[in-house]
């Protein structure tokens, strides 16, 4: 159909071209990161109305493989790839809800949560990671010399890189960082046949070295400094809009780490109000873990200086990063977006996630350090009580067990607020009727 797109230097004063199938994940002539860059004057002689009608008509039915959130959108996200090397697992079409109980508490009425764990690996990498490993299996079948796809990571991303190449039938290869992430997250990657490496080092450092193997052509780099990944996770923004029936909510919170999502959130909002389906733009609130907080730091200072950090260990394990990739597009997407950074820490993070959970959410802890900095953020006057704010949840809650069981037991190193322990008894009706009073009426007067 004509469309057309290829990788471009973010760089304003290079703007070096390479086509999507070579094997390339910096500008070779000044070294910046690379985007896919669309014809949007192509794409733009459909108009914005017959888009979504197409994307509407596509959305979550069993057409394949339009009927992925991701590939109800093709002709916005890579155009030229054959339909027989789509490797898909119906990713995208999460589920949107309203949060009314939570709202009310911390005082915003209009509140939404994007629930993109709701997917097959459990977290919003699968939106990506479909396109990736689908450029590749499109590379493989012209001929390209790929033996295997290599990312390093905090957990989701070796997961979904995992499933997606298994689906594939692509060897995949993951570097993690020993004992710093979760059992769940741990499991996935061994489950679907990747090649395990587990490194004596925090992510910074599986990232250093998987950047060096890499350099080997015929072991592709699937972490998000490869904007193949941005293409299908910008899908994000317009599934929110293309849910709320085309209006654009007012605010939109992200956890950020490598900070890959939040320019993906963006550019996708953008290319919807340059086709012409939108025409204003939300806020974007970035929100950090303290202990992994060089955005929030750099936001301080207007951005003039940018220092990557040294993480520390935080319950947040996915965006535990001090060195983000993505730094300079996610710094122009927060200006482009009016955007405001912050933090929360261990205990704010923890408490948010248990909170929310008390109102029938099942929070993984970046999740929480997302509504730990919309509290914060209406506390402050930051964001106005009618407000109609999205959070977007990264992770499924079950991906990180071991955090909710460590704060229900109480043995973390805070109070732990919302602590819910089991009430151990004899198998009596006796003894249990007993326990029931006493308990219910302490739940009524916590509850008034
Ligand atoms: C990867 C990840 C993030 C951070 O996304 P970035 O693109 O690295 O900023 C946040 N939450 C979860 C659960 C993740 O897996
Ligand atoms: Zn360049």
């Amino acid at each position: 159909m004509g469309f057309n797109a290829w990788f471009q230097c973010i760089n304003e004063q290079c703007r070096a071209r390479y086509p999507l199938n070579s094997i390339i994940y910096r500008c070779k002539s000044c070294g910046s990161l690379l985007e896919v860059r669309h014809d949007m004057e192509a794409l733009a002689r459909s108009s914005a109305v017959t888009w979504m009608k197409l994307f509407e008509d596509r959305y979550k039915s069993t057409q394949w493989p339009y009927g992925s959130g991701v590939w109800g959108k093709k002709e916005w996200i890579l155009p030229q790839v054959d339909n027989d090397n789509i490797v898909s697992l119906y990713e995208g079409g999460s589920n949107l809800f309203w949060a009314e109980r939570f709202g009310k508490m911390i005082g915003v009425e209009n509140l939404w949560l994007k629930l993109c764990g709701n997917s097959h690996s459990g977290s919003f990498k699968d939106l990506g990671m479909t396109v990736l490993v689908s450029q590749v299996k499109q590379m493989i079948s012209e001929g390209a010399p790929i033996k295997a796809v290599a990312c390093a990571s905090t957990g989701d991303t070796s997961a979904a890189l995992a499933v997606y190449c298994a689906a594939a039938g692509i060897q995949s290869i993951v570097l993690l960082p020993r004992g710093k992430i979760s059992v769940a997250q741990l499991v996935q990657p061994i489950a679907n046949g990747a090649l395990v490496l587990s490194l004596d080092t925090d992510f910074d450092g599986c990232m250093r070295v998987v950047k060096e193997i890499t350099k080997d052509e015929t072991i592709y780099l699937a972490n998000s400094m490869n904007s193949l990944r941005i293409e299908g996770q910008k899908t994000v923004g317009i599934e929110i809009v293309q849910q709320f029936d085309w209006e654009v909510p007012d605010v939109i919170i992200i956890p950020g780490g490598n900070l890959g999502n939040v320019s993906a959130l963006g550019s996708g909002l953008l290319m919807m109000r340059d086709i012409g389906l939108i025409t204003k733009l939300p806020r974007i609130v970035v929100a950090q873990a303290e202990r992994a907080n060089p955005l929030y730091r750099s936001y301080l200072k207007n951005f003039e200086t940018f220092e990557p950090i040294q993480a520390q260990k935080t319950l947040a394990s996915a965006i535990q990063i001090g060195d983000p990739v993505s730094i300079e597009k996610a710094i122009r997407t927060i200006k482009q977006f009016n955007g405001i950074v912050a933090d929360a820490t261990e205990e704010e993070l923890a408490d948010a996630a248990a909170l929310g959970d008390t109102t029938g959410m099942f929070n993984c802890p970046h999740t929480g350090v997302a509504l730990a900095v919309l509290i914060k953020l209406i506390k402050a006057g930051k964001i106005d009580k009618a407000e109609h704010v999205v959070v977007i949840s990264t992770a499924h809650g079950l991906k990180f067990t071991d955090f909710k069981v460590r704060y229900h037991e109480g043995t973390l190193d805070f109070p732990c607020t919302y602590a819910n322990k089991p009430i151990e008894l004899p198998a009596r009706v006796d003894a249990v009727q007993e326990a029931l009073e006493h308990a219910l009426q302490k739940r009524r007067k916590q509850n008034v």
